[in-house]
């Protein structure tokens, strides 16, 4: 038997990086996988294909985290597609970066929709169909705890955001014996922070393995929350980010 056996996962940006390698491992680790995506839908189904290489149903949802109304469906569908829910990977994201001068309201508001509004509904819509032992797991960043450098206010706000919601949810649903928690990844080589990009080197300078994560280190980390390791992990965050932070 495996550690996810039987389990039913939905992984919000799920057709790439992090959220692709989410998605695998939690099939290879037993468990009915669905990603949304919102503009690679080859991506997307291809990932389908390697959950379903597991023997695992998958399914693909184009769902933009910006629109909640789009967000609840995307819940929704999964939970009907695989008869519930369990676990739930909030980990759609964008990376807006430059000095607070230049940030329009449109681009702070399309952020916090994505990071921050759509968390909070995909898990209002995702505990309605959870029971005992359900995860509502969130892709913060190491951003939200140490910020090295300028141009990085609203991405940090949107993530250091995760870290209060992850508590309250704690409060409010332990009661009920689901967990949530927050995996803050450090440098991770995807197309949104590629390690031969021209903005590596200052955070490989900062990191004391030299080296990026790759997708599936952080993808392990959300297998072990979401299986027995994280039964008693609630309303807290672990950093993966190779001691940067430190
Ligand atoms: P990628 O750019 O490689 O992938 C982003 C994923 O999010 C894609 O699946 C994309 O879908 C999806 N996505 C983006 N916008 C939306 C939207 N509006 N609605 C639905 N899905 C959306 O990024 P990463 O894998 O690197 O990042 C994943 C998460 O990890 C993010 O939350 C990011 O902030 C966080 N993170 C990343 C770090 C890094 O160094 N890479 C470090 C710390 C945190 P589509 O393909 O359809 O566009």
């Amino acid at each position: 038997m495996s550690a996810l056996d039987g389990k039913r996962a939905l992984v919000t940006g799920g057709s790439r990086g992090i959220g692709a390698a989410v998605a695998a491992r939690l099939a290879e680790d037993g468990a009915n996988v669905a990603v949304t995506y919102v503009g690679s839908p080859e991506r997307a189904e291809e990932v389908v294909a390697r959950i379903e290489g597991f023997g695992r149903k998958g399914l693909a949802i184009r769902a933009d985290s910006a629109d909640a109304d789009a967000v609840t469906a995307a819940v929704d569908a999964a939970a009907g597609a695989f008869g519930g829910l369990d676990i739930l990977v909030n980990n759609a994201g964008i990376f807006p970066n430059g000095p607070l001068a230049e940030l329009s309201v449109e681009e702070i508001d399309h952020t916090l929709a994505i990071h921050v509004r759509a968390v909070l509904v995909a898990t209002k819509a995702a505990v309605a169909h959870m029971t005992e032992g359900g995860r509502i797991i969130s892709t913060g960043s190491n951003l939200a705890e140490r910020v090295p450098w300028p141009g990085l206010s609203l991405y940090s706000a949107s993530k250091s955001a995760l870290l209060g919601l992850t508590r309250g949810l704690a409060r409010e649903l332990g009661p009920r014996g689901i967990t949530a928690t927050v995996v803050q990844p450090g440098s991770t080589d995807t197309e949104m922070n590629p390690a031969g990009g021209a903005g590596a080197a200052p955070q490989l300078d900062l990191n004391p393995t030299g080296r990026y994560a790759q997708a599936t280190d952080v993808a392990a980390t959300v297998a072990y929350l979401a299986g027995d390791g994280g039964r008693f992990i609630n309303g807290t965050a672990i950093t993966v980010d190779g001691g940067l932070n430190a």
